[in-house]
């Protein structure tokens, strides 16, 4: 029933528009956004090495609870853990848990630039955009027994695998070019509403750039999976206005970047 009520109003979308699926239509549910995530972030953490420091956990996790508490959409279990590799870069998963890479306190001067980094990562999952992917790859690239697979049982090992494939294949991890741009919007108003300088998420921008002249390896993933920064800069830029407020940094920022600066 539901993956033929689901196809019939893709196919009303489609003609409609027949290049994009709506955001607003997705076959996934939260429940089975969410229960993608997870077998996802297991994977994760197969795949990527975690970056073990309560200290550098802590922080970043108060960052997110104060970013999700103005985040809009379903409320997501968001979690926020730390890689430890010196790209600067983050991502999320289905349904809630965000990656951030460590290289991001190296790269970054102040706290409203992390907030920034991950302001952009919740409203990604805010804004459903996992979800939007999912129906795309299924319509397009995957199939009926992919589609099965995700309206279906999705506990499990099936989830597990699925998961597993959808992240090698990068489904997870590249968005449109306008789900970027929304990710920019939505998270510097999140941003802003949880009390940071919004121009931290530009300054990160900038940073990324001479970033990409002094050492291109550690931003060559960001840099192959977003668009580009200048385009994204003056686009923010008319947003936030001429009387920027809001807080820049604090002495817990510096305190965490030396303590990342110090690790090898
Ligand atoms: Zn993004």
């Amino acid at each position: 029933m539901a993956l033929c009520a689901g196809l019939g109003l893709w196919l009303v979308a489609s003609a409609v528009a027949p290049t994009t699926v709506s955001a607003q239509i997705s076959l996934v549910s939260v429940a089975q956004e969410i229960e993608i995530g997870k077998a996802a972030d297991a994977q994760v953490r197969k795949d990527m090495p975690e970056l073990r420091d309560a200290e550098v956990a802590a922080y970043v996790q108060g960052i997110g609870r104060r970013l999700v508490a103005k985040a809009s959409g379903p409320r997501y279990p968001y979690a926020f853990a730390v890689v430890n590799n010196r790209e600067v870069n983050a991502f999320a998963l289905p349904g809630g848990p965000i990656w951030m890479m460590r290289g991001v306190f190296q790269t970054a001067t102040n706290e409203s630039q992390v907030a920034g980094v991950l302001a952009h990562e919740v409203a990604h999952v805010a804004q459903r955009h996992a979800a939007s992917k999912l129906t795309q790859a299924t319509l397009a690239n995957w199939g009926l027994d992919l589609l099965g697979a995700v309206l279906g049982n999705t506990a499990g090992a099936g989830a597990a695998q699925m998961a597993a494939g959808l992240l090698t294949s990068g489904v997870f991890l590249k968005f449109s070019r306008d789900d970027e741009r929304e990710a920019d919007r939505v998270g510097l108003e999140m941003m802003r509403r949880a009390g940071w300088d919004p121009r931290g998420m530009v300054e990160l921008f900038a940073l990324l750039q001479r970033e990409q002249q002094r050492n291109p390896g550690s931003v060559e993933a960001f840099f192959s999976s977003h668009p580009s920064p200048a385009d994204r800069m003056a686009e923010l830029q008319g947003r936030i206005g001429r009387t920027p407020t809001g807080r820049r940094d604090t002495p817990q920022f510096q305190r965490i970047k030396a303590r990342v600066m110090r690790m090898r």
